[in-house]
């Protein structure tokens, strides 16, 4: 998505040679415009599958998530992610290694959030080894939900993600892909 592209070349900080700040438009201050365009173009990716509902982990999957939910007419859903938790039995748990806290979180959704036999479309800010994700599918599985795919806002390509996820079958569609970062500036994998 050369609007996204355009603007990661813009207000994005690389930060060593694995991870880029975009806290300027999706992870701190956010730009409604861009995710509402980015909300249309995950809609599009997926206009060929029947979804039910939307699943994001919070806090930064939130903006685009919603934004893809109203373009597709659906509900949305954040996991919410907690370092100590009682667990109950009205909710679903999975455990997310975060590559850039690292610390294991659990991800949390509550039971009536999402029904068995439901289409699910996982939305994410980013996509770096795919524990985020596994932790959604997790939830998803846990729940009878089918998954239909994985948007991604940005996949860097030098990480482990896709192959994980692709390994297990999934369908992933990032709006931006990133080769790998070079004297803190972005390179953009060939289309
Ligand atoms: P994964 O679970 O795929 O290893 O990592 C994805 C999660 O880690 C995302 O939800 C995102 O919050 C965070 N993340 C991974 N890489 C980056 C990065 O380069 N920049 C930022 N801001 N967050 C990242």
């Amino acid at each position: 998505m050369k609007l996204l592209e355009e603007r990661i070349k813009q207000d994005g900080r690389v930060i060593g040679t694995e991870v880029l700040k975009v806290d300027n438009f999706l992870n701190h201050q956010v730009d409604p415009a861009l995710m509402e365009a980015m909300g249309q173009e995950f809609a599009r990716l997926f206009k060929d599958e029947k979804i039910d509902r939307i699943l994001t982990v919070e806090s930064s999957g939130i903006a685009p998530a919603v934004f893809t939910a109203l373009a597709l007419n659906v509900p949305m859903v954040f996991a919410r992610k907690k370092q100590s938790l009682t667990l109950t039995d009205d909710n679903y748990v999975a455990d997310v290694y975060s590559f850039t806290k690292q610390e294991t979180n659990h991800i949390i959704v509550d039971k009536r959030f999402i029904q068995a036999g439901e289409r699910i479309l996982l939305i994410d800010d980013f996509l770096a080894n795919g524990q985020a994700v596994q932790g959604m599918l997790e939830i998803a599985k846990a729940a009878q939900a089918e998954v239909v795919g994985a948007g991604i806002v940005i996949e860097k390509t030098f990480q482990k993600g896709r192959a994980l996820l692709n390994e297990q079958g999934l369908k992933v569609e990032s709006l931006a892909r990133i080769q790998a970062f070079e004297d803190g500036k972005v390179i953009f994998a060939e289309a």
